[in-house]
């Protein structure tokens, strides 16, 4: 059986609804059906702005951002979705007066809604350190379908690393 990196913490009738869509080859035309639109969030000056927009409107008080980039070497899973490297992150910059924000280049070619997800995390990381519930209720207070869109986005980087179209 195919073991589903990106779904791990998922339920297991979910993860086999999913293997179900890769054996058929279903997932490639759900994305190009429902997030059929890319973004023009194209470089790291495009992306500060993008951030800066999304935190003035929701995130007005939190430290100011420092540098907003795209980083490619950055793994999505292990910086900005995994549960325990960011902890540490946080705790190392408390002492800073502005936050550094980077942003796994993968999703530079990702859907809109995608990008806005992850910067809504990373927004939301600014204030709470650990993903408790807290830190969900500030990501749903910026995107209200923050739940489903990170669902989507794990079934999108299961289907990139398929190689399929
Ligand atoms: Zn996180």
């Amino acid at each position: 059986m195919q073991s589903l990196k990106y779904l791990a913490g998922y339920p297991p009738h979910v993860q086999e609804r999913v293997r179900q869509m890769l054996a058929e080859g279903r997932l490639g035309a759900l994305f190009a059906d429902k997030y059929g639109q890319p973004h023009a969030v194209r470089n790291d000056g495009q992306l500060y702005a993008y951030v800066q927009a999304l935190k003035e409107r929701h995130m007005r008080k939190a430290v100011p951002l420092g540098k907003v980039v795209y980083d490619s070497k950055l793994q999505v899973m292990k910086h900005a979705l995994g549960t325990h490297t960011a902890i540490s992150r946080v705790q190392g910059s408390r002492l800073k007066t502005s936050r550094e924000l980077r942003i796994a280049s993968v999703f530079r070619d990702a859907p809109a809604e995608f990008l806005k997800m992850i910067v809504v995390h990373e927004l939301a990381h600014l204030k709470e350190p650990e993903h408790d519930k807290a830190f969900y209720q500030l990501c749903t207070h910026m995107a209200p379908d923050y739940h489903q869109l990170e669902f989507e986005l794990r079934l999108y980087l299961t289907h990139l690393d398929t190689g399929q179209r």
